[in-house]
């Protein structure tokens, strides 16, 4: 380790040695505060210990880079000379305040410590100073609060049960103080209150922890930054960086800075404030702040803060800054302009306000959801600040969400304590009553009643409650189980896999936590984060065709993506749906979902039980008609626009699931004996249906089933196109690992088409394969001989290649995400150096036999946009995603296209 590396920048006088683009290496904050010094925008001195510092310390088993003291006290140094006050000096003493500040704002995640250095020997100094000994008093308890708890509990490791923490014993002497003297506020305590508080602190700290709070500044000053390094590893920063993606190399850096103060009197105050609204998005100056106040009285909810302009305050009593301190507020207006013209982005600031001098604190791009993400890059667009290209790449993909389905009002979240967390399968918020049958959903609903249908797992038999339903919450599966599936097709919020729920079905109650909640209790889901809360929770709705913003930036995405994005859609509705979402065409309709209404089920569960072929092509032959409208139906509503449909693709049995009175039923229906029939169900019983008899194999043992499919297909693509409305069906084999098994199945195809055109007239189709096990990329090229085009089924392919059930994944997932195994749910996001590599390669070798072969991808990882990424790189055609995904895709495809 070199002695030279320079670890402490320092910003004082309106010069900074560092800058506002180092945020790897000074964090967000340093840089700010870097940036903001050299703009001459006052700020007060202060140096960066570097997130070097922070990654050095935890490689050297906590301990600090050689030469980083020395580094601080000279730039301590420095800092005195610039505020002309130096650090422990009993005459004219300095204050400091130490912060985190990673690349990324975690807000409220690490520690921050204020009113460092202030001692017995400091205080007679302080109060000199600033001629206000309540204030100085009230400073000094605030840091052995602070202290205590961040420093000497948090850091130090020290257990304690939730709520008995060293900080709530401390409060808890502060209420008894204010009650004993009859006071409402923290600010009616008196100079000798505080006082008395002071000495009542420090005997509590001795007490609990063992240990004096430190009188000695320069240990203040080293436990305060050794807790911020420390915080980056605390429970909070931890989790925070897991579900943000935020990797653990990063480190946080350490801000120390003089001390200015909000608190002093009556002209002093800090608030928090925003460049534009970050809920909404619009371009009007936005914040909050408190008049004779520190920083965390802002945020911590103890007073109400005060609207920061007229505009904002709109009929609330409350005064503003613009009238309480119009000179102030004049001065911050004209550097929060300064501040979003010159770093280009909204801006989230901190600010206080000591004795009538205003102090900025702190400048970042500022955290915003979807709707104000949106709005800010398409207006900075207009107002010239930036161009498109980083208009569409500063909005997130998945923030789209957010304007698609209504969502639960995160203000009202943020006070509510979830009961349980699941994976977020189908985003958006719902709530509803708990009902524990697809039936019972469907009746309930019937009735007028708002449900959640909540199962252990759900199975096609269940689509009728699950439609039903406001959302779906099931205790097993993973990303692309059923239900998931179904849901997101559906864009219905859905958690799936909430090991938390014990449900029993019987007694039609679920325990989770040790809290029974029965059918008809309230349930609120956040299926955008996976999150399930009792009783109701507000719900916000949306329309995103009514919004101009997103409009505007989804026809810029749209102008320089590459990728085509289609829809998974099964019915004309979805499909209609998803056009009105940008699809251009469909990438997979799962004919499956099409035999569940109660005749088609008979007939199909009328061909399973058929000994005969003959007896089995009637049965099938039934379901012509019901295919040709449903068909009909989606060419329609997709005219112009290519449509993949798939053949059979399930297990028979998920067709033949019954229970005893349902097998007497359709016995005697079908006129056979109870016992032939369960015989016969006995006799589809897999152990592994998944990698069964399902898929193309279903076609090859039945072949009228693909010959009635094909014929249902052209006859609706003939009939339309003799009526003038352009069709384009693409017939798609699926689980095909052998070339001659897509060759078998192909002849019959072509066999139909030849024969319908025959009869009813031309038409233009296409007949190609899904590319869903790792055989089938290995002799990639041989297929392609006899397919027009290949679309990954990256589900099937992400469970042939790992040897992950997709069904059962959700036993041991959470334990490998945990353990750092793997980085991502492999369903979820495509894993891009396994089963991504087999991708690669079946579009090489299919396009060497076919240099045009069509490629896309159907598979959930359609809609994930890292996925997206990926298939842009390897050369796809198109992704194909549920309607709700498919905006996501298109400004997934558009950043793709800008980063190569
Ligand atoms: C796939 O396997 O990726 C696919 C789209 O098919 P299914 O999910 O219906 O098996
Ligand atoms: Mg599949």
């Amino acid at each position: 380790m070199s002695k030279k590396k320079k670890y402490v920048y320092l910003f004082a006088n309106g010069k900074a040695e560092g800058k506002g683009t180092w945020k790897e290496l000074l964090g967000g904050k340093g840089a700010g505060l870097a940036e903001m010094t050299s703009l001459k925008i006052p700020v007060p001195a202060g140096f960066t210990l570097t997130t070097e510092v922070c990654t050095e310390y935890y490689k050297n088993r906590q301990n600090y880079p050689a030469g980083l003291k020395d580094q601080v006290k000279k730039a301590l140094a420095a800092v005195e000379n610039a505020m002309g006050a130096k650090f422990g000096d009993p005459a004219k003493p300095l204050l400091l305040s130490v912060r985190s500040g990673a690349r990324t704002s975690m807000p409220g995640m690490m520690e921050t410590v204020l009113n460092i250095g202030l001692t017995t020997k400091t205080i007679p100094g302080m109060i000199a100073r600033s001629s206000n000994e309540r204030f100085v008093y009230d400073a000094y308890r605030r840091l052995i609060m602070m202290y205590a708890d961040v420093v000497m509990e948090k850091a130090a490791g020290v257990e304690v049960e939730e709520d008995h923490g060293i900080r709530h014993q401390l409060e808890a002497e502060l209420d008894k103080i204010k009650k004993a003297k009859g006071y409402k506020v923290d600010t009616d305590l008196t100079a000798r209150d505080l006082k008395k508080l002071v000495d009542i602190f420090k005997k509590k700290v001795q007490k609990v922890l063992g240990r004096p709070f430190p009188d000695d500044p320069m240990a203040q000053l080293w436990g305060g930054i050794g807790a911020v390094f420390q915080s980056w590893n605390g429970k909070r920063a931890v989790s925070y960086r897991r579900i943000e993606g935020i990797p653990e190399a990063w480190g946080t850096a350490v801000n120390v800075q003089s001390m200015v103060f909000g608190n002093t009197g009556s002209r002093s105050g800090t608030g928090v404030a925003f460049t534009r609204n970050p809920a909404t998005g619009e371009h009007v100056f936005f914040g909050e702040y408190l008049m004779n106040a520190q920083g965390e009285d802002v945020v911590a909810g103890i007073r109400t803060p005060q609207p920061i302009n007229k505009k904002q305050k709109g009929n609330s009593p409350l005064q503003s800054l613009e009238e309480e301190a119009p000179e102030v507020y004049k001065a911050l207006v004209k550097i929060q302009k300064r501040l979003d013209t010159h770093y280009k982005d909204m801006q989230d600031l901190e600010f206080t306000i000591e004795d009538g001098k205003l102090w900025m604190l702190q400048t970042r791009s500022g955290k915003r959801n979807g709707t104000a993400a949106i709005r800010i890059a398409v207006e900075m667009v207009k107002e010239k600040l930036i161009p498109r290209k980083t208009a569409l790449m500063r909005v997130a993909p998945h923030q789209l969400d957010e304007l698609l389905h209504p969502m639960l009002d995160p203000e009202a979240e943020k006070t509510t304590k979830p009961l349980a967390k699941g994976l977020p399968a189908g985003p958006g918020g719902a709530i509803g009553q708990i009902v524990f049958t697809a039936d019972d959903a469907e009746a309930w609903a019937k009735a007028g009643k708002q449900v959640i249908l909540v199962r252990n797992e759900t199975s096609p038999e269940d689509v009728h409650g699950m439609h039903a339903a406001e959302a779906i919450l099931t205790a097993k599966g993973g990303m692309t189980s059923h239900a998931a599936l179904v849901a997101r097709g559906w864009g219905k919020c859905c958690i799936v896999g909430c090991g938390a729920l014990d449900i029993h079905l019987k007694s039609r109650k679920v325990v989770v936590d040790g809290l029974t909640l029965r059918e008809g209790d309230w349930i609120t889901l956040n299926g955008t984060r996976g999150l399930v809360y009792r009783g109701k929770i507000n719900l916000l709705s949306s329309d995103p065709e009514k919004n101009l913003y997103y409009k505007t930036l989804m026809k810029w995405a749209d102008q320089v993506r590459k990728l085509g994005v289609r829809t998974n859609a099964d019915t004309p509705e979805d499909a209609a749906l998803a056009r009105t979402f940008g699809a251009e065409g469909i990438g997979l309709c799962r004919t499956e979902h099409m035999f569940f209404g109660p005749e088609r089920i008979r007939a199909i569960r009328e061909m399973i039980v058929a000994e005969t072929q003959e007896k089995r092509r009637k049965a099938v032959m039934k379901l012509l008609p019901y295919q040709r409208k449903d068909f009909t139906g989606i060419l329609k509503a997709m005219a112009g626009l290519p449509v993949t449909i798939r053949t059979l693709d399930p297990p028979l049995h998920e067709f033949v699931t019954l229970d005893k009175a349902q097998a007497k039923e359709l016995a005697k229906d079908l006129g056979i004996s109870v016992n032939k029939l369960t015989t016969r169900i006995a006799q589809l019983h897999e152990l592994n249906p998944m990698l069964g008899h399902r898929g193309c194999r279903l076609g090859i043992t039945y072949p009228e089933v693909t010959e009635m499919q094909a014929r249902a297909i052209f006859e609706a693509a003939a009939n339309l196109t003799k009526k003038g409305v352009k069709v384009y069906p693409e017939v798609m084999i699926p689980l095909v690992g052998s070339p001659s098994e897509l060759a078998h199945q192909r002849a019959i195809v072509e066999k139909v088409a030849e024969e319908v055109a025959r009869k009813i007239g031309k038409f233009r189709y296409q007949i190609g394969t899904m590319i869903e096990v790792p055989r089938a990329c290995v002799v990639a090229d041989k297929i392609a001989e006899s397919a027009e085009f290949f679309s990954f089924g990256t589900n099937d392919l992400t469970q042939t290649a790992f040897g992950f059930s997709r069904d059962d994944i959700g036993s041991f997932l959470p334990g490998y995400l945990d353990e750092k195994i793997l980085p991502d749910d492999p369903f979820q996001s495509l894993d891009q150096e396994g089963v991504g590599e087999l991708v690669a390669m079946g579009v090489r070798k299919g396009r060497k036999t076919r240099k045009n072969l069509k490629i896309g991808i159907c598979g959930e990882h359609g809609g994930d946009p890292q996925s997206v990424e990926f298939c842009h790189r390897v050369g796809l055609n198109y992704v194909s995603c549920s309607p709700f995904r498919v905006p996501i895709a298109r400004l997934a495809a558009a950043q793709a296209a800008l980063r190569k």
